[in-house]
């Protein structure tokens, strides 16, 4: 190393310093109440909070909140290890079932995340071979047979914006990546065709995190059928708040669960809690839960929330009126906010971004509605592509009209005054 040249630790301080003294670097309030109900407690006063995921207004339910604390007297507050050591306790095999049951499907594995589900889930299902040549070697004989044609291996077709999470999962994959464009279902089938993979792995988001608009699922499901390929959707926003009885993105489109080999989500959003799930036909599942590192080599939930979840799922299909006046909360936000000239990119659910484009116009936006009350933080780049920054907002069934109202008067206000 040169005389003069910083060390990594020192280049690092340097440029973070000259970063936080700007709108670059994101200021996050600190609240001194549950960040999961429509007004908080921030700097002394009442906020209005616009960026929850406690979607359905779970996270603080008395029943959901009663069957927590039952499970939290009965097994303590940790798990006290992984699922394939001490912690597989029936609350976990439970929630599990029950997740399973109002998905549809056969099955379900869950993980402490939803962040965890994928990058857990997504490169182990690529680890197939190598149960095969475990298989193989200890049992003798072939389990699975595979054609001959194809060269081994995975090619793996994953949509431009899909979560963060994913993206990793897919990262820590042993495949090709092929990344399609933006609901553009035409380079898809391009892409499946010029495949000379054996193996090939689709996944997209069901609702797009920052978009809030919904993948072409049908259309999804008809090329995997077309081309063998295997079909994932991370329905983290679409379940419980999707289709008329709230399984999310498929219910929405009417595409049955047999036709998506497996289904991801979260319980942090409609749940209210924490928690990642991957639900499909059980073998499926239990291949999972010998290949997927971060089921086998991290802690599962916390007992306490796996009963919460389990009864939120219960009190989430009891109240359809929930998920509906989310939507209906949705659906009016986004009609009277882009009347005010914003525009919400294409939304369809009740995640409804206004863009504002400039990264450092967005964080001014966000400090403008901080000072009127409101809390409701910007996306940006690398979240979102450069100079597409947005306020990304998210709609509850426990806002009320007058609430929203007095948040587009204050967009309104902004655009006449701040926005040029
Ligand atoms: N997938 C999508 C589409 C998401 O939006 C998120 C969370 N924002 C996740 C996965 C990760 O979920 P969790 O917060 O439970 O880790």
């Amino acid at each position: 190393m040169s005389g003069n040249a910083q060390s990594p630790a020192d280049r690092i301080k340097a440029l973070v310093r000259m970063v936080k003294a700007s709108d670059l670097y994101p200021k996050n309030p600190i609240v001194n109440s549950a960040t999961t109900e429509p007004v908080i407690w921030v700097d002394g006063r009442d906020h209005l909070l616009f960026c929850s995921n406690n979607l359905l207004g779970l996270s603080n339910h008395p029943e959901v909140k009663e069957a927590a604390k039952k499970a939290l007297d009965r097994y303590g507050l940790g798990s006290g290890g992984s699922r394939q050591m001490a912690a597989n306790i029936d609350v976990h095999r439970a929630l599990e079932h029950r997740i399973a049951e109002h998905l549809g499907r056969e099955d379900a594995i869950c993980f402490a995340a939803g962040y965890m589900a994928n990058v857990g889930a997504i490169p182990a299902l690529m680890k197939v071979d190598l149960l095969q040549s475990i298989a193989e070697a200890h049992l003798g004989g072939s389990s699975a047979s595979s054609s001959t044609e194809k060269e081994a291996g995975w090619d793996v077709f994953s949509e431009e914006l899909n979560h963060a999470s994913v993206v990793d999962g897919v990262r820590l994959a042993q495949a090709e990546i092929c990344k399609f464009p933006h609901k553009n279902t035409s380079v898809l089938a391009d892409q499946l065709a010029r495949s000379d993979k054996e193996s090939k792995f689709i996944i997209s988001d069901g609702v797009f995190s920052m978009d809030g608009d919904i993948a072409p699922i049908p259309e999804l499901a008809r090329l995997s059928r077309e081309y063998g390929a295997m079909l994932m959707i991370d329905d983290a926003h679409g379940v419980g708040m999707l289709g008329e009885n709230g399984r999310g993105s498929l219910e929405h489109h009417g595409v049955p669960p047999s036709e998506v080999d497996l289904q991801m989500g979260t319980f942090t959003k409609a749940f209210g809690g924490i928690g990642g799930y991957v639900a499909g036909d059980r073998d499926i599942v239990d291949f999972l839960r010998i290949s997927a590192r971060t089921y086998i080599f991290s802690a599962p939930l916390p007992p306490a929330i796996a009963a919460g979840v389990a009864e939120a799922i219960d009190v989430a299909e009891r109240e359809a009126w929930r998920r509906e006046k989310a939507m209906e909360n949705a659906f009016y936000f986004r009609r009277e906010v882009e009347s005010l000239g914003y525009d919400t990119l294409g939304s369809e659910a009740h995640i409804v971004p206004a863009l504002i484009g400039d990264e450092l116009k967005a964080a001014e936006v966000t400090r403008y509605l901080r000072h009127r009350g409101i809390v409701a933080p910007h996306a940006r780049y690398p979240a979102v592509a450069l100079g597409m920054a947005r306020i990304r907002f998210v709609m509850t069934c426990e806002h009320e009209r007058d609430q929203i109202d007095y948040l587009l008067k204050c967009l309104g206000e902004w655009r006449k005054q701040g926005a040029s």
